[in-house]
């Protein structure tokens, strides 16, 4: 035997036996963006590095350690995309969807970061994306939030936690970064490595900073809250009260910055407690800058991203009941003559009752390791065709789960009897 291939560190498989619970997260929440007139879009999984550089900036952990950087065959540099609001803004611009229009996108799939892998943490993860281009008023920073509130209970998840904070514009940014250089200056002893270099070029991102050590300094840092301009006030004040109407509880956090440049404004997080350390399930803000940054015109524009990894884990801590991805049907065909006429049965049902999920046991074998396969399959009913139904257009439909005995159908009241058994929710 060849040597096996060893799987990427960090980089996780999706098990048939755990996809159900992924397609019931995928589904909800494209349903609710669908709900809210969001539409899909779909950007590469590779973009240009300087896409990266530009918008996440230099200053900050996925771009300074953790990008999936190479050389293409052109010696072009490439970058595995990190997160998704730089390929949707790039996208945005590259396709001229954000002259003279407004656009509000959904997106979902794997990102990529060179993290040391731990519960939470992964090397490639999937993202739940959601962007509004366009739209520079305190109602659309609402609706993305009442959004994931609508998640929640569609999950039946109550353990989690609005954190909200307002990062103001550049410019009140910029003062408020003055004040702050100063307070860490002043207690330049206490501040850790990263911290220190972070000082010089990004005194803010000393506040995202997960050093325990550090909390205390932190929490006596200047809030950004107290230097906020008066417009960024005003639209801060006019979320609130959108929240407060729709009976949204939050915490405000005033260290929350998130851990990338491009935010300004509104920014959130939905934090929990189950997840142990990696408690940030969904992360979102207000972007004003970047798409100008980025070559286009200036946009006002804001989003979230929400890590399925975490959403399945947090999912079912709360208890969450996953769907299930077994067949309702077994084919069995055994004896001589059986199988086309099991095979062409199989292929029947399914045209008569698509909703169903008909599993043909390929490959015959004997009776009894046919049962064995299809009581393996966690199907409810088994469908079998020997000698002696096909002589009479009959089946044998035998209910696997313990509910009564094996009867005898005409072949043509075959579904009837079928739908008849399955309990309703399993008739899809
Ligand atoms: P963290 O503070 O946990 O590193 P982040 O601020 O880097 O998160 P974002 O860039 O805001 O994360 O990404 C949004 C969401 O994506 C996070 O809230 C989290 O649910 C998920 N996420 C981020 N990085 C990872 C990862 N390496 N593995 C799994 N999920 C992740
Ligand atoms: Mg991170």
């Amino acid at each position: 035997m060849s040597e096996q291939i060893q799987p990427i560190r960090g980089m996780a498989d999706v098990l048939p036996s755990d996809s159900a619970g992924w397609q019931l997260l995928e589904t909800t929440l494209r349903e609710i963006a669908h709900a809210y007139g969001y539409r899909e879009m779909r950007v590469p999984v590779v973009e240009r590095t300087e896409l990266f550089r530009r918008s996440i900036g230099e200053v900050t952990d996925i771009v300074e350690k953790e990008m999936y950087t190479f050389d293409d065959r052109n010696g072009t540099s490439l970058t595995l995309r990190p997160e998704a609001t730089a390929g949707i803004v790039r996208a945005g611009i590259s396709n001229g969807l954000l002259h003279n229009q407004r656009q509000k996108v959904w997106f979902t799939g794997p990102m990529f970061r060179y993290e040391r892998p731990q519960k939470g943490r992964y090397r490639q993860f999937h993202q739940f994306d959601v962007e509004a281009l366009g739209y520079a008023g305190p109602d659309i920073d609402a609706e993305m939030i009442l959004m994931t509130a609508r998640l929640w209970r569609a999950l039946g998840i109550e353990a989690v936690t609005l954190e909200l904070n307002s990062l103001g514009t550049a410019e009140s940014r910029a003062a408020y970064r003055d004040v702050l250089t100063t307070y860490f200056r002043d207690h330049e002893a206490a501040l850790d490595t990263d911290s220190r270099t972070r000082l010089q070029r990004s005194p803010m991102r000393i506040l995202d900073s997960k050093n325990p050590d550090m909390r205390e300094l932190i929490a006596g840092a200047p809030v950004m809250m107290d230097y906020l301009d008066p417009e960024s006030a005003d639209h801060f004040a006019a979320l609130r009260e959108l929240l407060d109407d729709a009976g949204i509880g939050y915490r405000l956090n005033p260290q929350l910055v998130r851990g990338l440049d491009y935010y300004s404004r509104t920014v959130f997080e939905w934090v929990t407690d189950r997840l142990g350390a990696q408690g940030t399930v969904c992360a979102g803000g207000r972007y004003d800058g970047l798409v100008s940054q980025l070559g286009g015109r200036a946009t006002p524009a804001i989003g979230w991203a929400l890590g399925l990894e975490r959403l399945l884990e947090l999912y079912r801590a709360c208890d969450g009941v996953e769907p299930d991805s077994a067949p309702d049907i077994f084919v069995v065909a055994v004896g001589a003559g059986t199988l086309r006429s099991a095979f062409q049965l199989a292929e029947s049902l399914r045209d008569d009752a698509p909703a169903l999920r008909v599993e043909f046991g390929c490959d015959g074998g004997s009776f009894k390791n046919q049962m064995k396969r299809a009581d393996r399959s966690g199907a409810p009913l088994a469908v079998i065709l020997g000698e002696e139904e096909l002589a009479n257009a009959t089946v044998g439909l035998k209910p696997l789960r313990g509910q009564g005995e094996q009867q005898t159908v005409a072949r043509d009241k075959l579904v009837n009897a079928v739908l008849a058994l399955l309990p309703a929710s399993d008739t899809r």
